[in-house]
């Protein structure tokens, strides 16, 4: 915590990457989830970061180029050290840009704002199964960050609206937890969508599938304060 009693934009950006394995320190993301101008300020952090991911895979795969290079030729140690330098700037970059508040458009309804995330992945693989889903696939479904993980509820494609999680037996996650579920995609072919709700409250069944109800109608339906969704839409096919 910084003297003025919030977060600093680099613990913010570490709080932000610890989120993602589920790491982050508790006591932090009770702050984020308590303090509207730290949620704000790491919203803006993500998306910066958003921005600049592609360059970094560039700087990371020329690492790799570099490291492998160097257990080849020990002596070729200085360019390794270039390249983490590198990586510091562009770490540095993230933070100093924030101030400018750019805003990314969000182009994929995977991401939302802040650091929750919906994945959706091939049990197998763990790559992201694209739009199309067959008849009878099974698919991982990965809720995590903060604010929390509230529900998960599924439009089956013969219309059906259903709770995915949490179920009664279900704990409840708090922020930064990470929720895992695996789902069997039923017949007849068709639309099924999924749509995760995050929010600093436990919200009722009826309240979550209403706002998802809402949501599939109007994707900017608004939603209770600091409550965020991510929406996914698959055509499911018959092979
Ligand atoms: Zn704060």
């Amino acid at each position: 915590m910084s003297d003025n009693g919030h977060l600093s934009d680099l613990q913010l950006d570490q709080l932000r990457i610890a989120a993602k394995d589920g790491k982050a320190d508790p006591g932090n993301l009770r702050h984020i989830e308590s303090c509207g101008s730290c949620h704000q300020r790491i919203e803006e952090i993500e998306q910066l970061a958003e921005s600049v991911r592609p360059e970094l895979a560039g700087v990371l795969a020329r690492a790799e180029k570099q490291a492998e290079a160097h257990r080849r030729d020990p002596l070729g140690w200085r360019i390794p050290t270039m390249v983490a330098a590198g990586l510091c700037g562009l770490a540095l970059l993230v933070i100093l840009l924030v101030p400018t508040r750019s805003k990314q458009p969000s182009t994929e309804d995977i991401r939302v704002k802040g650091v929750s995330t919906m994945k959706v992945m091939l049990p197998g693989s763990g790559k992201d199964p694209g739009q199309v889903l067959a008849v009878g696939q099974r698919v991982r479904v990965r809720l995590s960050g903060t604010p929390a993980p509230r529900s998960l509820i599924l439009r089956d494609v013969d219309g059906t609206w259903r709770m995915l999680w949490p179920r009664e037996r279900d704990s409840q996650a708090r922020a930064g937890d990470t929720v895992e579920l695996d789902l069997d995609v039923g017949e007849p072919p068709g639309e099924l969508t999924l749509t995760a709700l995050f929010g600093p409250k436990q919200l009722t069944n009826d309240t979550a599938l209403r706002l998802a109800k809402a949501l599939r109608s109007n994707p900017r339906a608004s939603l209770p304060k600091g409550t965020k969704a991510a929406r996914r839409a698959f055509q499911v096919v018959a092979w």
